[in-house]
């Protein structure tokens, strides 16, 4: 597909034409990675962060936000809650938490795989390659790190660099394939500032990174952060500004399933966020194949409050994975058992040993 075919397809307003979008992606879904829903069960570890990423209510510099950094004991206890639950990978994400030591991560990683049959999938923000090969070494099987935009200076304006700092996120992502990770990426559609062509270049990008996963969902606005506040004049300033909206959002994920026939792909917390009753349906219908039902502890899953309307249906966490299970049922799709890794995982040698970056 070319840059100019998703771009139409990113402007596409009629109904009609949409269906056969949607029907393209659910029939690339189903063939390349069949009718199973995988469930990943999600962990919010710590919502410390030494970043201040301007679209991201755990920055650093939040001084109003109580923090918290989850003990292995309470870690574990989700753990076999995600074990009792059926669940086939604990998906552990965090802000950039210097607290979230090397050594300590790799630990609770030996840990998980050592008493459990779980994949562990990590998401904690741009790492030092001697941490993620100590973590990969420890039984880590899959990384996710959102690139957030192909944009360079849309990504600079978004995503201040640390001062130390000497790669972005492209780099991280180049390190995580060489160090055999199961790699997902992905962005936030309808960014203050993002365009029909910047969004249309992130998909085209999710397909030369030949991501294992794909993670995509609408930015959400929160009031504190200088995102948030700047927002709405962005908005209107920009003619060729793309929306936040959840059939924005789809378009976006159904390109993606287009362009990276086998990856896994989440019907993510966000769009279930700007469409309650639909999101997680429509995600599924539209491309996705997987969803991370949130099993951080209730009384922390509040304060791990990356946008505002976070927080689920039910507090209960069986009962909201139940939920999930009774839509995918509903649906006429089976409940994915066992890890769910990636299908093309054979073919790791193929593929580009280079990843593009920004810095080149
Ligand atoms: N610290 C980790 C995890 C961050 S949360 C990291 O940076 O990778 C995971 C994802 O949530 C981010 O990659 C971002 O794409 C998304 N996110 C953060 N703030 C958001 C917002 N305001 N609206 C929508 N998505 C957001």
């Amino acid at each position: 597909m070319t840059l100019a075919e998703i771009e139409t397809w990113l402007r596409e307003e009629d109904a009609g034409r949409l269906e056969r979008l949607w029907a393209m992606a659910d029939g690339v879904r189903r063939q390349h990675v069949g009718d199973a829903v995988h469930l990943r069960g999600l962990v919010e570890l710590s919502n410390h962060c030494r970043r201040q990423c301007a679209y991201c209510g755990i920055r650093a510099g939040r001084n109003e936000l109580v923090r918290y950094r989850l003990t292995e004991t309470e870690i574990m206890d989700c753990v076999r809650l995600a074990v009792s639950l059926g669940l086939g990978t604990m998906v552990l994400q965090a802000g950039e938490d210097p607290g979230l030591t090397r050594d300590g991560v790799a630990g609770l990683v030996r840990r998980i795989k050592a008493e459990t049959a779980l994949a562990v999938t990590l998401s904690l923000g741009e790492r030092d390659d001697d941490e993620l090969a100590a973590w990969r070494e420890a039984g880590a099987d899959r990384y996710l790190l959102r690139f957030e935009t192909s944009n360079p200076e849309l990504y600079r304006r978004i995503h201040p660099a640390r001062p130390v700092e000497t790669r972005d996120r492209l780099a991280v992502l180049e390190s995580l394939r060489r160090l055999g990770y199961e790699v997902g990426s992905g962005v936030m559609v309808g960014i203050p500032g993002q365009t029909y062509r910047d969004l249309a270049r992130d998909i085209e990008r999710l397909g030369e990174l030949r991501l294992d996963m794909i993670g995509l969902g609408p930015y959400l606005p929160h009031p504190e952060t200088p995102l948030g506040q700047a927002g709405q004049t962005v908005t209107d300033a920009a003619a060729d500004q793309v929306p936040n909206s959840a059939v924005m959002a789809t378009k976006a994920m159904a390109l993606a399933r287009l362009v990276c026939p086998d990856a896994n792909i989440p019907a993510t917390t966000a769009l279930a966020t700007v469409d309650r009753a639909r999101g997680h349906a429509l995600g599924l219908q539209r491309g996705a194949n997987v969803i991370m039902p949130d099993l951080t502890p209730p009384g922390y899953r509040e304060l791990y409050a990356i946008y505002p309307g976070k927080t689920p249906l039910t507090a209960d966490r069986i009962e909201a994975v139940r939920a999930v299970q009774a839509l995918v049922a509903s649906l006429g799709r089976s409940v994915g058992r066992g890890p769910g890794g990636a299908r093309h995982r054979e073919d790791v040698t193929s593929r580009p040993k280079e990843c593009p970056s920004w810095s080149k």
